[in-house]
């Protein structure tokens, strides 16, 4: 069963699949690193990273390009106020950020380009703007894109819809702007002094870029000019990725992106999680209280990312009740985790729940589906049909990126309680499911069980 997902450009729901037939290309807008992300910040990274997973545990290889944001109005503003040079502190915030996806347990993008490394790549994607006629040079000394140079701006963003046309030109020069408005954006923004030494040559001489034109040099240059999917919160299809698109198509005439998978916000209280309007948790904040990024994960994948979800308190207990089930399910079949070098792809009877991923990672249904199996499976006890299960909870762990273990004793075995368990995990390899379950009896005799993972078991005191 393929991949199905809305895509905010046609509204439709359709196959994800590489378009080379090979490696699913996608782009996701990275974090602006100028203070802690939130979990709002990480509702997004997560979907993206089951979004992943899903591809992945479906038999797909994925190239996945995720940047850092480290020179927008945001870091450059804030910087300036701590009085720290602009790369010390966004590589403090990076640095922050990555130990919140390893926390989270997000698998790490194929590249992480940031924008401050990527300057040239950039100036020549502008330059070709220029001599395209899609760009202008302004009395401000900035450099803006003609919006109406464009035929199809506003597709992704419905402007039509909104009765918002490119007729009046206005001009933009900050990064985020209104969403009732066209206007000329900039690519090129020329030196100001509250920039301060936050600036570079270019042919339009000393400035610095702007946060769109960023997102389009990189992702073109590590996924080509025509990739498969792009992805980011649902603010910022205006106009941030309205802006990519025209910057991007303009340039090589060809589709930029074939899908385009934008996630609802994470609300507190019916308003957006932001740091605009101090209404955030953060995993540090949360952990503090005595929640874990597990469970904080369980929560941002419990609503469907097509819609706002709401964060509360009482729903991270209600997670760490879900995930205990999963833990003791995990017990009660003797599962030992395997390495998440590469991920589990045989669901057997968990299949149904993958189905539900595949459906629009309708991620609500799939966990709804999982608690339902594992009430129905929790007693099975015949050694290969026990055996299938774990490979397919395995598989299930690896969609949802849970880390579920049955915890291993630290006390060692006797070594004739070893070598029956080395026979046994021989015999089970071998298919031999009698003599492993015969095996299992000898060992428990001895006071142990042994449990078992993809790549090996572990004896636990019975
Ligand atoms: P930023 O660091 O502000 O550039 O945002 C990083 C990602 O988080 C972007 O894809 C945003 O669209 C997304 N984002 C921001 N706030 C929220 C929120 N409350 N819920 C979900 N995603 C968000
Ligand atoms: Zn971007």
């Amino acid at each position: 069963m393929p991949l199905n997902l809305h895509d905010t450009l046609t509204r439709e729901t359709r196959e994800a699949f590489p378009m080379d037939g090979h490696s699913f290309r996608f782009y996701c807008c990275g974090p602006t690193v100028y203070g802690p992300a939130h979990i709002g910040n990480f509702r997004t990274f997560v979907m993206q990273d089951v979004f992943r997973r899903v591809l992945e545990t479906s038999g797909h290889e994925t190239l996945h390009v995720r940047n850092i944001t480290d020179v927008d109005d945001k870091t450059i503003k804030q910087s300036q106020s701590e009085g720290v040079p602009l790369k010390e502190f966004t590589d403090r915030w990076s640095a922050f950020f990555n130990r919140d996806c390893e926390l989270l347990n997000l698998m790490t993008p194929h590249a992480v380009p940031s924008a401050v490394d990527h300057i040239p790549e950039q100036i020549s994607l502008i330059s070709r703007l220029i001599e395209a006629g899609n760009a202008y040079q302004a009395d401000d000394g900035s450099v803006y894109f003609k919006v109406d140079s464009f035929a199809k701006y506003g597709r992704l963003s419905r402007l039509a819809d909104r009765e918002i046309t490119t007729d009046v030109i206005s001009r933009e020069s900050s990064d985020e702007y209104d969403r009732d408005s066209a206007a000329d954006f900039a690519l090129w923004k020329a030196r100001r002094p509250e920039d301060g030494d936050n600036f570079w040559n270019s042919p339009w001489g000393e400035g610095r870029p702007g946060w769109h034109i960023e997102c389009s040099a990189m992702s073109m240059k590590y996924l080509g000019e025509s990739f498969d999917l792009h992805s980011g919160g649902v603010d910022l299809i205006f106009p941030h990725h309205e802006n990519e698109i025209a910057q991007s198509e303009s340039v090589t005439g060809k589709t930029f992106a074939r899908h385009w998978f934008h996630i609802a916000h994470l609300m507190v209280e019916g308003k957006k999680m932001s740091k605009s309007l101090g209404n955030l948790h953060t995993l540090e904040d949360l952990s503090k209280r005595g929640f874990k990024p597990q469970e904080v994960r369980y929560v941002l994948l419990s609503g469907s990312y097509r819609q706002p979800l709401n964060f509360t308190f009482d729903s991270l207990k209600a997670a760490q009740k879900a995930l205990s089930k999963l833990q003791s399910f995990a017990e009660k079949i003797q599962f030992q985790a395997g390495s998440e070098d590469s991920l589990e792809t045989n669901f057997g009877p968990f299949q149904s729940v993958q189905d539900a991923l595949l459906s629009d990672l309708n991620t609500p249904e799939a966990l709804g589906r999982l608690f339902s199996l594992i009430r129905e499976l929790r007693d099975i006890s015949d050694e290969e049909e026990l055996e299938a299960v774990r490979v397919g909870f395995q598989a299930t762990c690896d969609a949802f990126g849970f880390i579920i273990d049955s915890k291993p004793q630290a006390e060692s075995a006797p070594e004739q309680v070893q070598i029956l368990a080395q026979q046994r995990w021989d015999a089970k390899q071998a298919k031999d499911w009698s003599t492993a379950d015969q095996l299992r009896q000898e060992i428990l005799a001895f006071g142990w069980t042994v449990k078992d993972g993809k790549d090996g078991f572990v004896l636990a005191k019975a």
